[in-house]
């Protein structure tokens, strides 16, 4: 190519160039003005999480144990992977207006006032069908709970206390939501067959209408880690409570249903 006819060239380029930005400048300008924004990636509805949800009741602490957030509800979920916190007690405790296997004030004749005026209810219509029922173990503070807990491993073994006692922060008594239940009929002890006088066949079928349920049932052993408790009642309100009972459920189950534990 020779010098002229590269200059040439090369300014008919340049001129082409400056026609074409000329020419099509304002159509590209008004055109990008009509384009629709490029769209930013949508967003996502996050179904809003249930307080009930396992992200709301527990955080994981230095020793990757669970700790119970939401100590004060009366929906509180305490099993052996989730703890109370060692220093929790609840504010509203009270004495029901019950009869107790013993005298005096003690803190195991308390509950939170919601469950003591539920219990007495089911006390009321217990008294009404003449069951000889009588309460015996309510709130218990962690550090009674661990000197409970290490006097029964001490006599057999932290394994096989574990199925029958609670380690510290793991009881729910400690939420003052629980209260254990005997008869005349047991020698107002707490045992098995408690389950089958008439008091605690009666509790069985007829604690939910009051808010309660039998929180360590027979056959779901497996499930709580318990051994069955027909005394060991515990309040969760009438509606939880019925529907646990008409499904045959534990807490735990009742948690994976609802809340997807
Ligand atoms: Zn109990």
């Amino acid at each position: 190519m020779s010098k002229t006819t590269f200059s040439v060239t090369a300014i008919g380029i340049a001129v082409i160039s400056l026609l074409w930005i000329g020419f099509f400048q304002p159509y590209l300008t008004s055109s990008a003005r009509t384009l629709v924004p490029v769209p930013l990636p949508p967003i996502v509805d996050e179904p809003i999480k249930h307080v009930l949800a396992f992200e709301n009741t527990t955080l994981i602490d230095r020793n990757n144990r669970q700790v119970i957030l939401n100590m004060d509800s009366v929906m509180v979920f305490v099993n052996k992977l989730r703890n109370l916190p060692a220093d929790y007690a609840p504010l509203d405790l009270i004495i029901p207006s019950v009869p107790f296997t013993f005298s005096g004030d003690e803190p195991r004749k308390y509950m939170r006032t919601q469950a003591a005026l539920a219990l007495e209810q089911l006390f009321a219509e217990a008294k009404n069908l003449s069951l000889d029922l009588f309460a015996t173990s309510g709130y218990r503070s962690y550090d009674k709970q661990k000197s409970i807990f290490n006097n029964s491993a001490n006599l057999k073994g932290e394994e096989e206390a574990n199925k029958t006692s609670a380690r510290p922060g793991q009881s729910e008594h400690q939420t003052g939501l629980a209260m254990d239940v005997t008869s005349s009929k047991v020698g107002y002890n707490l045992v098995e067959s408690f389950g089958t006088t008439t008091e605690g066949i009666w509790l069985r079928e007829n604690a939910h209408a009051f808010g309660f349920i039998i929180r360590y049932p027979k056959g779901k052993e497996y499930i709580t880690g318990y051994s069955y408790e027909p005394w060991h009642l515990r309040y969760v309100g009438l509606e939880v409570a019925e529907y646990i009972y008409t499904h045959s459920l534990t807490l735990e189950e009742y948690f994976q249903q609802k809340h997807g534990y």
